[in-house]
């Protein structure tokens, strides 16, 4: 038997927690003074931590848990699969129901003609096997000299090194010589601390117009394909202007590249449609899923790809493939899951009731002192955090200490929300009802007046 369980005493965790398990993303120096927060359960749009405390968990985990914690349903559909075939693999030839059903559902669900799908265990793999996929595709179109993949500075792809590579984050490149040949970055759609005096459309035009100016630079035919999310998430809830990405579509069409649409953080629901492909109506070459695809309860992922792209790669072996590609126990957690989205009308619920009404309340922060603009989609939302409400600049004194600050007040009222630098986000669960909304305005309002009383 394992010793270490829930009934531990938090420091004991701690303790355990600070001498074996190296974290993601963390900031370590006070992770050690500090310790981690242990959440031992959740239901709902809450969690519950090691000291019986109970969090409003407004990102969803990290953006993923659409539906939820505690579905009973998926926790079933888990073990009996389990029973029945815990494990198999999808090559040399192989398949299974769970990998064939939940093919077949995401033909149905997709946008176009994204009808084929290559499984993976999460976002940065389904990424990884982008890259592979579009210079597949090209040297099978005889033109092999079409490798480059545009992407944009502070876009997340996820953070393999080849997923890293495509994302456009410094802090990330710095560590490791990426990004990788062959992957290069244009600026992104954000307004608000790049527009300068440029109007957002003006500016989203601009913006837009990079990646013609790329193709150009670097010549068509060494250009495969540009990468995007329809809304930077982890860049900061990026919303680009409207513009953008209609001038994007335009282009893609006209040249002859690929277009791969990032969906891991706005499919499934977030954005009040399906994907945000539709929400931009997009016409993509490939989108990149994962998260909501199983609400968070399986680690799944996988990329969709259109009738044009499948054909050609279809035409040999491809030398690609995961271990867990298709996993057969996630594969039915997210076909159960996306049975709940779509019988418990999730979707609808998101666009005409969650939304709105998350909407509505987020706008009202914008009155706050301490916030400069407020953003939302769907249920993502985001705000600046502003000395000087009167110009569009983030804090002069190390950017992000006021946000951490702030998340941490935030977490101190038994509210989950994530910072990226001076910006607060929300990304939570997409069954919150009103009354949800209501308290996380409540602690957010709190957390705000909390961490504007700190920085004064
Ligand atoms: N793509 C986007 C847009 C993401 O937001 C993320 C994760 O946050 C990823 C890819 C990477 O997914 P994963 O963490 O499952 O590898």
């Amino acid at each position: 038997m394992n010793k270490i369980t829930n009934h531990l005493a938090t420091a004991e965790l701690q303790a355990l927690d600070a001498a074996h398990h190296m974290h993601p993303f963390t900031a370590n120096a006070e992770l050690a003074k500090k310790g981690a927060r242990i959440i031992t359960q959740a239901d709902g749009v809450t969690l519950t931590d090691s000291e019986g405390e109970k969090i409003l968990d407004a990102m969803a985990g990290l953006w993923c848990v659409n539906i939820g914690y505690g579905r009973d349903e998926l926790a079933e559909v888990a073990a009996r699969q389990m029973k029945e075939l815990p494990y198999y693999n999808t090559f040399f030839m192989s398949s299974h129901v769970p990998a064939i059903a939940l093919a077949d559902k995401l033909a149905e669900l997709a946008p176009g003609d994204l009808n084929h799908v290559f499984f993976a265990s999460g976002g940065s793999e389904a990424n990884d096997t982008n890259i592979r996929l579009v210079r597949r595709y090209w040297d099978l179109m005889g033109k092999p000299g079409k490798k480059t993949i545009i992407s944009r500075k502070n876009a997340y792809h996820g953070t393999s090194i080849g997923a890293a590579s495509l994302g456009g984050m410094q802090g990330m490149h710095a560590q490791g010589g990426m990004p990788i040949p062959d992957i290069v970055h244009i600026g992104q759609p954000y307004w608000y601390l790049e527009g300068g005096d440029m109007s957002p459309e003006d500016f989203g035009l601009m913006r837009a117009r990079e990646l013609e100016a790329k193709i150009d630079e670097l010549g068509e035919d060494k250009v495969a394909a540009f990468i995007a999310e329809p809304i930077q998430g982890a860049g900061g809830v990026i919303i680009p202007p409207e513009s953008y990405w209609p001038e994007v579509s335009r282009i893609c069409a006209e040249r002859d590249i690929l277009l791969i649409v990032d969906e891991v953080i706005t499919g499934f629901g977030r954005t009040g449609e399906w994907f945000g492909t539709e929400y931009y109506g997009l016409k993509p070459d490939i989108m990149t899923v994962a998260k909501g695809l199983s609400s968070g309860y399986a680690p799944i992922g996988g990329s969709l790809v259109s009738d044009r792209v499948a054909e050609v790669i279809g035409r040999e072996e491809f030398t690609h493939g995961y271990t867990y590609s298709g996993h057969p126990v996630a594969a039915a957690v997210a076909l159960e899951n996306l049975r709940i989205l779509e019988e418990e009308k999730i979707v609808d619920h998101v666009k005409n009731e969650a939304a709105p009404y998350l909407a509505e309340k987020w706008h009202q922060l914008a009155d706050h002192p301490f916030v400069g603009e407020t953003t939302i989609v769907g249920m993502m939302a985001s705000l600046a955090l502003t000395a000087d409400k009167s110009v569009r600049k983030p804090f002069k004194a190390s950017p992000g200490t006021v946000g951490f600050m702030t998340r941490e007040r935030c977490f101190g009222n038994n509210l989950i929300m994530r910072h990226v630098a001076d910006r607060m986000i929300v990304a939570p669960p997409l069954v919150m009802t009103r009354s949800d909304i209501d308290t996380l305005f409540e602690r957010a309002v709190k957390s705000l007046d909390q961490a504007y009383e700190d920085v004064k």
